[in-house]
């Protein structure tokens, strides 16, 4: 059984939700994940917002904006009057709950409510569409079976357990659809696999019942092997591995959200990134393959903030590394990049919210000096089988660019440095035309 993951653009009008079935072919089994209709997340996130801030009039009219464009969407997905009338009964039901929130006390907890919001609309009004025009669909609920546990971690033995019961008690049918992103945490509240997370569910429900293949599904032709918003003659990449795949799926590439590839790894699921817009087209393959000694991509994060800490206190010390990281720990920083001598250390994140609190106890450990606007170009592939020469090929292509980290030998699969902002066009197209 397949798993088909389509974005919020692959659902973002009427008729792009109509031309799913261009693309889902209902003779087969199979589970379809949708993602909230584009743009609705963000309106969401802008209604917990004002809720929380206490501006309940700024949330009602947030939420009426969102509610004339739902208006407008039914009218144009369903043609006769029973099953716009049923769309209504979903609109109203859902809107109402988010009015509706104004009288209670507003916690996160509501603010999670809000924001399950999205998907729940988007696929009953799917599932209503196919009902009109007559194509037999189960909805399945993702808060029955998607969860996570106290370390935010999804279940997989949970999907296994609570989604095949689902899919048993209906032999017969072929399309099930349900809802990307959403999920139910530790304690049973109504939570959510983060921004993007949609990937991560098509992901997870392919490890939970062994599918054969997930394919996620956008408006891009699978993972480039350069930004094509800045570089010319990027191509698709054909394959990857997953160990590829997550390096990329981190630095920048945002066509795949970072964790979904480690379900899939783990229980060995292919994972297939496809284009909405040219279905034809081969795109992506993740396996577990890697193909020896290639250059896959490259790729890029701006927003990067690098922190040398220079300390006398290093030299020929153990433990002094941990109390730094410790630092990071207590304010929820991650660390992306990493370099050391023996006296320094330098090490990059990328968010900043704690950033004078992490500076003010770095302090203690000696001399601190913070760079901003800085962006991690990595180039990805696999160099583990002849490592020499490779290096150089990269450093060679960035020899005109002042590079203030490099990071090599973290994995067989990632060679990353860390440039200015300003320079990351060049870097980019200069790697591009001397690597590929
Ligand atoms: N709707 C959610 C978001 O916009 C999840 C997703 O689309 O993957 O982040
Ligand atoms: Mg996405």
């Amino acid at each position: 059984m397949k798993v088909l993951k389509f974005g919020g653009t692959s659902v973002g009008s009427p008729e792009r939700m109509k031309n799913l079935l261009d693309i889902i072919d209902a003779r087969e089994r199979q589970i379809v994940v949708l993602s909230a209709v584009s743009g609705t997340t963000n309106s969401l996130v802008e209604i917990g917002q004002a809720y929380l801030a206490g501006d309940k009039d700024k949330a009602a009219q947030l939420i009426t904006v969102l509610k004339d464009k739902y208006e407008v969407f039914i009218n144009e997905l369903f043609a006769q009057s029973e099953f716009l009338a049923q769309g209504k009964e979903v609109i109203d039901y859902h809107f109402s709950l988010l009015s509706g929130l104004a009288n209670d006390l507003f916690t996160s907890i509501e603010e999670k409510i809000i924001l399950a919001q999205g998907e729940l609309l988007s696929t009953t009004l799917y599932h209503v569409y196919l009902k009109e025009i007559g194509v037999p669909s189960v909805l399945l609920p993702a808060l029955e079976f998607m969860k996570t546990d106290e370390d935010n971690e999804p279940e997989v033995d949970y999907i296994t357990s609570h989604l095949t019961p689902l899919l048993e008690k209906a032999p017969d049918n072929n399309l099930f659809i349900t809802q990307g992103y959403i999920c139910r945490n530790a304690y049973g509240e109504v939570d959510n696999l983060r921004r993007g997370g949609s990937d991560y569910t098509a992901s997870l429900i392919g490890a939970g019942i062994r599918s054969e293949e997930v394919q996620i599904w956008t408006d891009i032709d699978g993972m480039h092997n350069n930004d094509p918003r800045i570089v010319k003659g990027t191509r698709p990449i054909a394959q990857l591995s997953f160990d590829e795949a997550a390096e990329l799926a981190y630095f920048g590439a945002k066509i795949l959200h970072p964790q979904s590839v480690f379900p899939a790894q783990k229980y060995k699921i292919p994972v297939r990134l496809l284009n909405t817009m040219d279905p034809q087209a081969k795109g992506t393959l993740i396996t577990n393959e890697s193909e020896k000694n290639q250059i896959k991509s490259i790729a890029a994060k701006d927003g990067i903030t690098a922190i040398k800490i220079n300390s006398s206190r290093m030299l020929l010390a153990y433990g002094f590394l941990r109390r730094v990281f410790e630092v990071f720990e207590r304010y929820k920083t991650s660390i992306d990049m990493i370099t050391t001598s023996e006296v320094a250390v330098s090490l990059t994140i990328d968010d900043t919210t704690h950033l004078d609190e992490i500076l003010d106890e770095l302090k203690a450990f000696g001399d601190v000096e913070v760079d901003t606007d800085l962006t991690i170009v990595c180039v990805v592939g696999d160099f583990a089988a002849d490592k020499h020469g490779f290096g150089s090929r990269v450093l060679d292509s960035l020899k005109h660019l002042p590079l203030r980290m490099i990071s090599y030998g973290g994995s067989d699969h990632n060679l990353s440095v860390l440039v200015k902002t300003v320079d990351k066009v060049e870097a980019l197209r200069s790697l591009h035309s001397r690597l590929f």
